[in-house]
């Protein structure tokens, strides 16, 4: 690790997350909810208090943690950021669903204007989960899927990020598993994330059920062994073992991890995964090994430090 202190954060569609790592301290942690939506200058006074803050507790003497983010008494050598945004490779957003009001925003001067002291550097939270996945999992040749209110994830080769933040990130969840398949927010049809995310299962769970299934619901529905239950959540394992397929032809990876609050959540649900997968083994095309992720939620802001380290 290079030495000096490093700070991690995830920035999610309501919370921020930091973690602070310095040589020889325990790593620190602390987050907070984002305000009502408002606009992306509204969040980046809050997230600059949050900034004032942190850089208050970690510094001591010169900082006031006046909220103007500047000050070196908290400062860091290094800062990486996770974004669920697309942000093209110049640093601006181009599209969140979550917060649109972000949707145009030049992250990459607001960092810098957060940060001035520090090398900044920001990727995709699926493709910096997947960095900590593979760092945790001691693996260098890793595909992590993060199954939430999205399909999410990130390829890890020799150890970085693939193919790039200069690329773009690593898109599973927009995988097309079903020619005709249902629509996904991005205009397509058939995206795996059409059909495995957690709100795209629970509606599927819905029909097969005839009446509204939430998620407890349908965990009980799993564990008790109802063929609805089993029926919707065998359609989602299907189509996530066909993405896992698809990229072990292409990239091969000698693990795959999934994770995600919906996938941790479901009982036996990486296993239905890794069971479609063995099944779609061919002659020389022998599965990948899946298994459930090992951070848990914990994986982009975990990567979100890994990527401050490497700058
Ligand atoms: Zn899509």
């Amino acid at each position: 690790m290079r030495t000096g202190r490093h700070l991690g954060v995830d920035v999610g569609g309501t919370k921020v997350a930091f973690r602070v790592e310095s040589e020889g301290e325990d790593p620190y942690e602390v987050s907070f909810p984002w305000n009502e939506r408002h606009s992306a200058t509204a969040d980046l006074a809050q997230l600059a208090d949050a900034v004032g803050g942190l850089r208050a507790r970690m510094g001591g003497g010169t900082d006031t943690g006046t909220g103007t983010g500047a000050g070196t008494g908290g400062g860091f050598r290094a800062v990486g950021v996770a974004m669920p945004a697309t942000v093209d490779p110049a640093g601006r957003v181009l599209t969140w669903p979550s917060r649109p009001e972000w949707t145009g925003l030049d992250l990459a001067a607001a960092l810098r204007g957060l940060f001035p002291e520090a090398a900044v550097g920001w990727a995709d939270d699926g493709d910096l989960g997947a960095l900590a996945e593979a760092e945790a999992a001691g693996c260098d040749r890793l595909l992590y899927l993060g199954v939430g209110t999205g399909v999410g994830g990130g390829f890890v080769a020799d150890g970085a990020i693939c193919p790039g933040t200069a690329l773009g990130s690593f898109e599973i969840g927009h995988v097309v598993v079903e020619r005709d398949g249902a629509p996904c927010v991005c205009g397509r049809r058939g995206c795996v994330q059409a059909v495995a995310s957690g709100p795209a299962t629970l509606r599927r769970a819905s029909r097969l059920r005839g009446t509204d299934v939430t998620f407890e619901a349908l965990r009980t529905g799993v564990v008790q062994g109802a063929p609805w239950a089993l029926a919707a959540l065998d359609e989602a394992g299907a189509a996530l073992a066909a993405a896992v397929v698809s990229v072990h032809e292409l990239l091969h990876p000698r693990l795959t991890l999934i994770g995600g609050g919906f996938a941790e959540g479901m009982p036996g649900f990486v296993d239905r995964v890794a069971r479609e997968v063995s099944r779609l083994a061919r002659d020389g095309g022998p599965a990948t090994p899946v298994r459930p992720a090992v951070l848990g939620g914990l994986s982009s802001l975990r990567g979100a430090c890994a990527l401050a380290r490497s700058l």
